[in-house]
């Protein structure tokens, strides 16, 4: 990790994770990509290394960002989704040249048309948000349920009630503020 920059917040569905390099949205929001060279490194801890980004790519990243948080957001409270928003997905799935490899050992990897292909990395990232808006996946989009936060997050547990889009930050957060405030009634229930 270069020091002096916001770590990332990484889980296991690439598009959440993507849209979790801007925290605290609606508190005071930390950007995890604040340069073109944090976007290579979040790209390359994803599998999509690319070799350089110019500001410009970093422009359309955080473009597709924001796009599927504000798709993702509609999705989760089974609102219509923003057209403009839906657009910009398209375009970068549309835009970019990737393709996914099967590796001996059986696991999937994505290879970009070329190295400095940030758009190639950004269309595999909008065909996963693609998927898990659209319903195909296994799982539910929901809002986290800090109210700083209410990033969308796909919940893949069993019961499907996850709360939080990250059960170390903001999870952990609202659990102690829940168990301060209740310290003298029956623990808390839920996560
Ligand atoms: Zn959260």
């Amino acid at each position: 990790m270069r020091a002096g920059f916001p770590e990332f917040r990484l889980g296991s569905v690439l598009a959440t994770s993507f849209t979790a390099t801007l925290t605290e949205r609606r508190g005071d929001a930390v950007e995890r990509i604040p340069t073109p060279q944090r976007l290579v490194d979040w790209l390359a801890v994803n599998g999509l290394a690319v070799e350089s980004c110019t500001t410009a790519q970093l422009e359309l990243a955080r473009e597709l960002r924001e796009s599927i948080h504000a798709a993702a957001t509609a999705a989760a409270l089974q609102e219509a989704l923003p057209a403009a928003a839906v657009q910009i997905i398209n375009d970068r799935s549309i835009q970019g040249r990737a393709a996914a490899v099967l590796t001996p050992e059986g696991d999937r990897r994505w290879q970009l048309s070329s190295a400095s292909r940030v758009e190639d990395a950004l269309s595999v990232i909008a065909a996963d948000a693609i998927s898990i808006i659209a319903g195909e996946r296994d799982g539910r989009l929901a809002l986290c349920a800090s109210p700083t936060c209410q990033a969308a997050f796909f919940d893949t547990s069993q019961s499907r009630t996850r709360k939080w889009c990250d059960m170390n930050t903001c999870g952990n957060r609202q659990k102690k503020a829940r168990f301060n405030a209740n310290r003298r009634k029956k623990p808390a229930s839920g996560q």
